[in-house]
């Protein structure tokens, strides 16, 4: 009785990938959609439960700050790409300290600022 096992598709399986005491990769399976496999935190319904403030420090991860940070870039990347497609020469008239130096002439630069999230 010798036949050759097909081990290829479960050794192409994704890997946990958390770092073990030992300092080198956990080598398990991941779960199914999961990065961690079973003894990492991939089996549903570990960690905390939704909602848990036990380790709140500043806020800056809770879901309320994320959705805002996430709603601020949206409007910024919103109203910059509605200030680019206004029409050339249309914001001269809004600033007037802009409009009357000879370096920004119509045409010649963008008034706009580039936004980017550079610098984050
Ligand atoms: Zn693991």
């Amino acid at each position: 009785m010798s036949h050759t096992r097909n081990t290829g598709p479960m050794r192409a399986s994704a890997r946990c990938g958390a770092r073990t005491r030992n300092g080198e990769t956990c080598r398990a399976p991941a779960l199914r959609g999961k990065t961690r496999c079973r003894m990492h935190g991939g089996t549903a319904g570990s960690g905390a439960p939704v909602g848990n403030g036990n380790a709140v420090k500043h806020g800056y991860f809770t879901s309320e700050a994320i959705d805002e940070r996430k709603f601020v870039r949206a409007i910024l990347i919103q109203s910059e790409t509605f200030l680019r497609e206004l029409p050339a020469g249309s914001l001269t008239n809004c600033n007037p300290d802009v409009s009357g130096t000879p370096e920004s002439a119509p045409g010649t630069d963008s008034p706009l600022p580039r936004l980017t999230n550079a610098g984050k």
